[in-house]
């Protein structure tokens, strides 16, 4: 890892949780830098051009959705939010914004460490599309470059609709997308009352790519936000 490879960017008032993360990244080689705000946040984002920053919402000032909006005009960092608020509608707006993925206070490290890894890799791998063009875990296998999709060694047959759904999910596999993220890739709309959209389409694209369907284990729900597909 290059210096700025490693360089984490921490905003969050709180300065225990401070303390915590910062003792937590620097035993696994992160450099960290850290803003107790919004605006002081922004500042050394730009000055610093960390490889990731970890954003808590409910900070004094500015809020930190409006954080992910600004940055978001002119850097595409990956955002990891940590917060205390557990509302979905909070989660789906961060994520709307811009943000990678959010872990909710209390998080365990390990699912720290492991969202992290996810972030990093995209962002590391974001220019070279080939490498997200494949999907491989026990038992489904998706070649989108080849529009290949094989489920215990059969092939399964997608509609236009399904693969452009699943094309948008494997290329953002690991990470959590919203019904209006997927709206936007799969149908290139913002119609609220396409929302449900999603929905229909998941379903019918779990009875083609999971074992079982009512037990999904790659594309997994979640609740109120969206959905994640996972290896
Ligand atoms: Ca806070």
């Amino acid at each position: 890892m290059s210096a700025t490879d490693s360089l984490v960017l921490v905003i969050e008032d709180e300065k225990p949780i401070r303390c915590f993360l910062r003792a937590f990244l620097e035993r696994r080689g992160f450099q960290l830098i850290e803003a107790e705000d919004g605006e002081e946040g922004l500042a050394l984002a730009a000055e610093h051009h960390p490889a990731l920053l970890l954003l808590d919402l409910g900070l004094p000032g500015m809020d930190g959705v409006e954080v992910i909006r600004r940055l978001r005009v002119w850097a595409t960092t990956p955002i990891i939010v940590i917060s205390a608020r557990g509302k979905e509608q909070d989660k789906v707006d961060a994520l709307d914004a811009g943000a990678d993925d959010y872990l909710t206070k209390p998080f365990g490290v390990a699912e720290l460490a492991a969202r992290m890894r996810v972030c990093l890799r995209h962002s590391a791998t974001r220019t070279q599309d080939e490498q997200q063009a494949v999907f491989r875990t026990e038992g489904l296998f998706v070649d989108l470059a080849k529009r290949l999709v094989r489920l215990n060694d059969q092939d399964v047959h997608l509609t236009k609709i399904e693969f452009k759904l699943l094309s948008f999910l494997v290329h953002n596999a690991g990470k959590v997308v919203t019904h209006r993220q997927i709206l936007k890739a799969v149908w290139n709309s913002d119609r609220e009352d396409q929302l449900h959209y999603s929905r229909i389409y998941v379903r019918q694209l779990r009875g083609k790519i999971e074992p079982d369907p009512a037990a999904p284990r790659y594309l997994l729900t979640e609740t109120g936000v969206g959905y994640r597909l996972v290896g």
